[in-house]
């Protein structure tokens, strides 16, 4: 029996699963098999990316699992060498060859680039591929407010979301405030800060006081919180442990205590500093 894993709305109406399964640095062989192993844990949900080199992948798990397309979510994001215009229908078309779908349910700018200071026009082809009906929704990847602001002034669609960098050691609250002012839902990449924080006191004590583990609470404390959150493994018994995280919950002390934690340390790059399009 699988917890079924609420939804949250996003600003067109098109609910998405708020537990999804991360698939940065999953090998493009290994793939396929880890991703059948999440839906069979019960994820419908699975982030990838044109840079992570494993769409196919994805796709060929999507056809295997035998389940209906509109019951499975998925995300994939522009790499940073397509910014202009024609190169981001391109990738695009790219991308549903590989997933061989018809239709993705969220595309992303993956970085905002601003040396390059193309994301808006980035945006414009993103908003045509919306019109199309081939992305139900679309959104960014690390925009600070000061790349929000400008795809808000110079788009005319709204980001249904804003996947950044975002754990205990990271609360990123300038980001979240934002994105929460203008309707976007913020999705938590590196939720657990990549392992990194697992092992903080804090965390452990309510883990044994709960009989649940580190990477639940943390996971437990994003879902509470409202972000959206995929979290990557290769490992089956700990991708089936981080899916049962809605059968209990946090009080507003572990809440508070876990909040407390940021100490404002990213495990990835400034969106402002990340200017490589060589990948
Ligand atoms: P994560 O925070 O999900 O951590 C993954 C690592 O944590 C694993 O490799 C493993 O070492 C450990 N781990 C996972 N489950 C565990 C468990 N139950 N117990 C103990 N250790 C456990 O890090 P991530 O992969 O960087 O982020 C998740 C997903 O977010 C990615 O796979 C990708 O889909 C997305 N992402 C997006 C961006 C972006 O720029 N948009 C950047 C990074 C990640």
């Amino acid at each position: 029996m699988h917890t079924s894993i609420p939804t949250v709305p996003l600003n067109n109406g098109v609910q998405i699963p708020q537990l999804g399964f991360g698939t940065y640095k999953l090998s493009p062989e290994s793939t396929r098999d880890l991703v059948l192993t999440a839906f069979d844990a019960g994820y419908r949900h699975v982030d990838t990316a044109q840079m992570y080199r494993n769409e196919r992948g994805v796709g060929e798990a999507v056809a295997a699992s035998g389940l209906p397309r509109d019951e499975i979510f998925v995300t994939s994001k522009l790499n940073n060498a397509y910014h202009a215009h024609d190169d981001a229908l391109s990738a695009f078309d790219r991308t549903l060859e590989e997933l061989h779908l018809e239709h993705v349910d969220l595309f992303l700018i993956h970085w905002p680039l601003p040396a390059l200071g193309r994301y808006t026009e980035a945006w414009g082809a993103l908003e045509e591929i919306y019109r199309s009906g081939r992305a139900r929704a679309i959104g960014v990847s690390n925009f600070q407010p000061q790349h929000l602001r400008r795809v808000l002034a110079e788009g005319t669609v709204v980001p249904a979301v804003n996947q950044v960098e975002l754990h205990p050691w990271f609360g990123n609250t300038e980001v979240r405030t934002f994105d929460a002012e203008h309707g976007i839902v913020t999705e938590a990449w590196s939720p657990l800060g990549r392992g990194s924080v697992l092992a903080d006191p804090t965390l452990v004590r309510i883990a044994d006081e709960t009989g649940r583990t580190p990477a639940q609470v943390v996971l437990r404390w994003h879902v509470q919180r409202g972000n959206v959150v995929f979290p990557k493994s290769a490992t089956p018994a700990r991708i089936a442990e981080n899916a049962r995280i809605f059968d209990f919950e946090l009080s507003d002390a572990d809440m508070a205590a876990i909040t407390a934690l940021d100490r404002d340390e990213r495990t990835g790059s400034h969106p402002d500093e990340e200017n490589r399009t060589d990948r």
